[in-house]
């Protein structure tokens, strides 16, 4: 066999190349990572967890409002944008400290640098005069903000990647988009006081999500103060001295001080060397994998989001292990991407699992039972807001398994995460109905949902 500076060569040092490395290190293999920008990737340095931060920063001033029913009184409640990134940037710089030092004490090494590919099993560091050889090697190089390049005045428009940083928090943003991280950033930027308006090209916002979810977050939205613009998109972007006049199809003209593509991702495989390497990419120019994550080259293996499976943290921390598993343990695994719950950190936020109705209806072959239910919350009986959350459970009428479930309201991405243990188990809503409820919750609607809608009320 030749002989081998490593193992394993891992790419990017982000949520699936970090644990792919830690897990293969462990089981004493020689084993390093290169990171080009820094070590925690995406979700940690400018997706997942800042987002989250900013979204908590954000909901401070709903709270306040609510406060104010309850009696509470303030003098002048200010919000300081420098002190909170100051304060953000911070714990990253702690949190990515953290997955550095994890990965050392696993006895990963840590390349500081781009690594491109030479051959299949030669890795370049850019710029380092230095050349690596593996056995084995692991793309995950993560995905980066795609927008329109074409669009005329496009470089006076941020992505999310620079909205972690704006030095002052503007007056009026535009944000264009209506995927979550779209509909993420106009629910930050609108709680913390900033003029928001969402444009989106399509007819509602959220494309994939359950119809009766993306219908009652539109509206939800719109009651924080967001002005939502649907079917519609931008003609041009103008920089004025007094601002961005964003030129819109629809012959509007609307001037913000930032303008937002939250257009979608794309696979960052740019200039990786992947056809020196034998590495093929699908149509959607995304590395092409088999179920165990194996590329079109024998010894190298691609996972999370450079693959766009499902472009996730958790999935690609799983895609990981099963890497792992079936490389170096001779236990081959591949992830299960069916009910994997997720959430969108909108303001009210929302927690899915599961099927759509929509999906459902195409996949159960007798038909599906439908339970939605909307009310009110408690937390705002003394507020005067008409805010309204939105449960749906949909059941396989054949089995009567809960297939999906889509809530929309207060802590939803916190009951979905438990919801999905009984939907990934494959529980009946009878099961789910001799789950004694939890008084007074709102979760407890989702073990007293009675009522069927009927098919001709249901959005689907
Ligand atoms: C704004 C935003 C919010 C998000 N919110 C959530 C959320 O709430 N929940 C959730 O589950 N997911 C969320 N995601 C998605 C999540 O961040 C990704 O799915 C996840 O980070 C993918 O992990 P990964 O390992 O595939 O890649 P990444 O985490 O992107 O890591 C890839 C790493 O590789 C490095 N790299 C790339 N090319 C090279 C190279 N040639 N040489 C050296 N290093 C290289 C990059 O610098 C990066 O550090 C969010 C994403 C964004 C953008």
């Amino acid at each position: 066999m030749a002989d081998y500076d490593y193992d394993l060569f891992v790419i990017g040092a982000g949520s699936g190349g970090v644990r792919a490395a830690r897990l293969t290190a462990l089981d004493g293999k020689r084993v390093a990572v290169a990171e080009e920008f820094r070590v925690g990737g995406t979700c940690v340095i400018r997706g997942c967890v800042p987002k989250k931060f900013m979204v908590m920063a954000s909901e401070v001033s709903h709270a306040l409002q609510i406060a104010e029913g309850y009696g509470w009184s303030f003098d002048k409640a200010e919000f300081d944008w420098p002190r909170f990134l100051e304060a953000k940037d911070v714990e990253i710089a702690r949190l990515s400290g953290i997955y550095a030092a994890n990965l050392g004490k696993a006895g990963v090494e840590l390349v500081h640098g781009r690594a491109i590919l030479k051959d299949a099993h030669t890795v370049q560091i850019v710029g380092k005069d230095r050349t690596v050889t593996a056995e084995k090697i692991l793309i995950a190089t993560g995905g980066r903000p795609w927008k329109p390049e074409d669009l005329p005045g496009i470089e006076h428009a941020i992505t999310s990647e620079e909205a972690f940083h704006l030095p002052e928090l503007p007056k009026r943003i535009l944000i264009a988009g209506g995927g979550y991280i779209a509909v993420e950033f106009a629910g930050i930027f609108a709680g913390l006081g900033v003029e928001t308006t969402l444009i989106y090209r399509g007819p509602n916002i959220l494309r994939g999500f359950d119809d009766d979810v993306r219908a009652h977050l539109a509206g939800e939205i719109e009651k924080r103060g967001i002005k939502v613009i649907l079917g519609c998109q931008h003609q041009s972007i103008e920089k004025t001295e007094t601002g961005l006049v964003n030129h819109l199809e629809n012959g509007m003209k609307l001037e913000t001080d930032v303008v937002m593509f939250a257009t979608g991702r794309i696979p960052y495989v740019k200039d990786l060397g992947l056809e020196t390497a034998g590495v093929a990419l699908n149509d959607q120019g995304a590395i092409t994998v088999d179920p165990y994550s194996k590329t079109t080259a024998d010894n190298i293996w691609a996972i999370g989001d450079v693959t766009d499976r499902m472009n996730l943290t958790p999935v690609a921390i799983r895609e990981a292990v099963a890497f792992h598993q079936t490389v170096y343990r001779d236990n081959p695994q591949h992830f299960d991407y069916e009910a994997v719950a997720t959430a969108v950190f909108s303001q009210p936020p929302v927690g899915v699992v599961g099927l759509t109705e929509a999906e459902a209806r195409r996949s159960c072959a007798k038909g599906v039972d439908v339970y939605v239910t909307r009310f009110r919350p408690m937390k705002y009986a003394f507020t005067g807001s008409d805010e309204r959350v939105l449960m749906k459970l949909v059941v396989d009428a054949d089995s009567q398994r809960v297939v999906g479930v889509h809530i929309v309201g207060p802590d939803s991405p916190e009951m979905i995460q438990l919801a999905a243990i009984a939907v990934k188990a494959g529980l009946t809503k009878a099961q789910w109905d001799a789950t004694c409820a939890v008084h007074p919750t709102m979760a407890e609607e989702l073990v007293t949902l009675k009522e069927k809608q009927s098919p001709a009320t249901s959005a689907g």
